[in-house]
């Protein structure tokens, strides 16, 4: 385990008070990446993408992501690496890096729909497809599943059966938030059991920073890119103390990663609310990545599993069996 990173970000602890977690008193910290396209982001849902721009937006993935698993490997870290399924017939090697360099491989679902954008039966061919096609390629089984956009909420609540139905161990969709776009703003901040209408499935759920009886988003994303990495680590550090089990999930994209991409052509809000923060990520990366004790996310669902009556549930659907 590597010892703790000056922080050479702007918002350092000493520059606001905030403490970085010490890696052996802190919560087991996942470090998850959602991998796509940079173009199938929700906020170019809609656009026309030319295919010159596409194949751009392929190559950089390649590129930023074998950049991560750079970084990793230098800390001897392994993460989690949610991928749209499509990815295992575009680029297989790249499928392959991941694995082989010792990291899970989850679903991401086949073409980074939203939930919503299914019925119960064409969801799951959809995780089928993607499940498969990842475990075509890289040989193992894949027990994780984050639905794109974190569309799993309280209209899709019908997901979770056809996620326990699909051989999945765990689910990583629920973002106890309120956001317009996702989130269910009740839903424990601690790994809990999901209960849909019919089945059930252990969820871990993004982590999440409690102030004033509201759930601040602080797990990753652009509120990584945005806020400043002191709220990510207030966030960390109040799991470790608070929540049972303690384990904290963050959620990066490689893109996020990449300031040297092309940008989408986007309108002026959604194009400040995608690209805020883009060139400060890799020194933030570099400096939580000294920080945790770090585990995948599979390992921490497996370690859960001997303890699924002792965690608390959540029934996502009002039809849940008590
Ligand atoms: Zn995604």
């Amino acid at each position: 385990m590597v010892t703790i990173t000056p922080p050479t970000d702007a918002a350092s602890p000493q520059r606001d008070g905030a403490q970085a977690p010490r890696p052996d008193d802190g919560p087991q910290v996942i470090l998850s990446f959602d991998v796509e396209e940079h173009h199938r982001i929700e906020a170019a849902a809609g656009l026309t993408i030319d295919p010159a721009l596409r194949a751009h937006y392929a190559e950089r993935m390649d590129v930023s992501t074998r950049w991560l698993l750079d970084r990793l490997g230098e800390s001897g870290i392994r993460a989690t690496f949610f991928i749209v399924g499509d990815i295992a017939l575009s680029n297989p090697d790249l499928v392959r890096a991941i694995h082989r360099a010792g990291h899970e491989v989850g679903s991401h679902g086949w073409d980074h729909r939203r939930v919503h954008h299914f019925t119960p039966e064409t969801f799951r061919d959809d995780v089928r497809r993607s499940k498969d096609a990842l475990e075509q390629v890289m040989g193992e089984a894949v027990l994780g599943y984050r639905a794109p956009t974190f569309s799993v909420v309280r209209q899709t609540a019908w997901a979770l059966d056809v996620l326990a139905e699909s051989g999945l161990l765990y689910d990583s969709s629920i973002y106890p938030v309120r956001h317009d776009r996702y989130g269910v703003a009740e839903a424990p901040r601690a790994p809990f059991v999901a209960r849909g209408p019919g089945r059930e499935i252990l969820e871990l759920p993004p982590a999440t920073w409690r102030v004033v009886n509201q759930n601040v988003p602080a797990g990753g994303g652009g509120y990584f890119r945005l806020l400043p990495l002191a709220v990510m680590r207030r966030a960390i550090a109040q799991i470790g103390r608070e929540c049972r089990p303690a384990v904290a999930m963050l959620y990066f994209h490689p893109w996020e990663f990449d300031p040297e991409q092309e940008r989408l052509p986007l309108p002026a809000l959604r194009r400040w609310r995608t690209y805020v923060g883009v060139s400060r990520t890799r020194a933030r990366l570099a400096a939580l990545l000294g920080e945790g004790r770090f585990v995948r996310a599979v390992d921490v669902a497996r370690g859960l599993s001997g303890e699924r009556a002792a965690l608390p549930r959540f029934a996502l659907s009002p039809d849940a069996p008590s």
